[in-house]
């Protein structure tokens, strides 16, 4: 199965006509388009070949008083079909938990959006051996949630987990280097065991998120096992997609 790409825009370009502009310029097959909310439709309007994601859902709804959400009915009905959820960006700036995310994980698995749940570990987290507790934490808290709630007629759509150290994404500030492929491999075995473990049997891929540009991309993608890159940074820079995209 051709692996994917999901390229998260963050709060980039400024304009609505930029964001057209790099949706045209970056309209491939296999890459997942996350731009922010004000360009989602837009940018739908224009993609024949991706697919269209958000990067974040509220967990409530389909509608109802909560200012400044949006539901996972709402991003359907203008062509959203994946969605990231728990970006450590969000996890450290809005102070959302694993609760909170579990939350979220849900209301998109039962509205039949696609999840991208963003899980990692900080650099102190890394240092202070305590990297597969979190990791260990974060998954549980938002397949037990699953597990509690599913969706009624049992799951119909994959799912991504994005194994994103926070340390490596590229505006982390700390090192801002990726994480090493073998690395992420172990990584990737390690969430799979846990997976097995609390005997969660979904159908789910994996992927790896942080400072994948045009120059490691193959190192992380020629393995079996990475199934695919969530892209920050890169995703804006067409000639750059370009490149990466021959190499799924
Ligand atoms: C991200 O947005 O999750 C990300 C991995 O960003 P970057 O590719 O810029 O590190």
């Amino acid at each position: 199965m051709a692996k994917i790409i999901i390229a998260n825009w963050k709060m980039n370009p400024v304009s609505i006509e930029e964001a057209v502009e790099l949706a045209q310029a970056t309209d491939y097959e296999n890459l997942v388009m996350c731009p922010p909310f004000p360009f989602l439709k837009a940018v739908g309007s224009v993609i024949s070949k991706a697919k269209l994601g958000a990067q974040d859902l509220f967990w409530e709804g389909p509608v109802g008083p909560f200012t400044g959400e949006v539901s996972a009915t709402e991003l359907k009905k203008i062509g959203v079909q994946y969605v990231i959820i728990g970006h450590s960006e969000r996890r450290k700036n809005l102070g959302e938990t694993d609760e909170m995310v579990g939350k979220k994980f849900v209301a998109a698995v039962k509205n039949g959006l696609i999840p991208i749940l963003c899980v990692g570990e900080t650099w102190e987290e890394k240092q202070s051996g305590e990297k597969e507790k979190v990791l260990k934490e974060q998954i549980k808290t938002a397949f037990q949630k699953l597990k509690i709630d599913p969706p009624v007629g049992g799951l119909k759509l994959k799912i991504y987990v994005a194994y994103e150290p926070v340390w490596a994404i590229s505006t982390s500030g700390v090192n801002s280097h990726p994480d090493r492929p073998e690395d992420t491999l172990e990584t990737i075995a390690f969430i799979k065991k846990v997976l097995s473990e609390l005997n969660y049997n979904f159908d789910i891929k994996f992927i790896y998120g942080g400072s994948v540009n045009l120059q490691n991309a193959g190192d992380f993608l020629q393995h079996e096992e990475i199934e695919g890159a969530l892209i920050g940074g890169a995703s804006l820079k067409p000639e750059e997609m370009e490149k990466i995209i021959t190499q799924i």
